[in-house]
């Protein structure tokens, strides 16, 4: 199965996923491609980190799940090896674009929308990345938009107020969706 936690940037899906991936062993996070540099500080990890070239040619083999271009720079979910893994349902941290390529596709992948509590709060994490204003009004004014969209589209929309609650709720909803309620 696919689980796609979705949502604006500055909303917490990173703190969410790590969470997740630790109190339930059968999630397997799938590791974006991006353009974007790495920032100071972050994880070498965090993506796998590729020039736009290596990305053209990754994506003109069919090699992405889904893509977006997301203020300048590509981002991508390459294609698992296997959707047949019994043990293990793929989880992906993505924009509200892909996730909706993502439902295209997989009209059964599972999509749950994070927002943030208030424009403050989301406005003060995208800040503690080390953004500039430049940046972080861009993807304030992104948000707005992706999270509109997000909500037409998810299965269940959550609020990242209070992260053992928010994390409580999705671990929930997959619960239910794994038992096919
Ligand atoms: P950031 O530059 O802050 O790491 O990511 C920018 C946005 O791209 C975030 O909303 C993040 O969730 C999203 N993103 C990360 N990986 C992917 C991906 O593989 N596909 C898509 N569509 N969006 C992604």
């Amino acid at each position: 199965m696919i689980f796609v936690l979705s949502g604006p940037g500055g909303v917490g899906k990173g703190t969410v996923v790590q969470r997740l991936l630790e109190v339930d062993p059968h999630l397997r996070l799938s590791r974006s491609w991006t353009t974007r540099p790495r920032r100071p500080g972050e994880d070498e990890d965090a993506y796998t980190f590729v020039d736009g070239p290596t990305f053209e040619a990754h994506l003109a083999r069919g090699g992405f799940l889904e893509f977006d271009e997301f203020l300048g720079n590509l981002y991508g979910t390459p294609v698992p090896d296997t959707l047949d893994d019994l043990d293990h349902d793929l989880l992906l941290e993505i924009n509200v674009q892909g996730a909706e390529q993502v439902r295209r596709h997989q009209p059964n992948a599972l999509v749950v929308l994070l927002v943030a509590p208030s424009r403050e709060v989301q406005e003060a994490r995208l800040r503690a990345r080390g953004d500039d204003d430049e940046h972080v009004a861009q993807r304030l004014a992104i948000a707005e938009t992706e999270e509109v969209k997000g909500r037409a589209l998810a299965d269940a929309v959550i609020v990242n107020d209070d992260l053992g609650r928010a994390v409580a709720e999705v671990t929930g909803i997959i619960a239910q969706r794994r038992t096919g309620r």
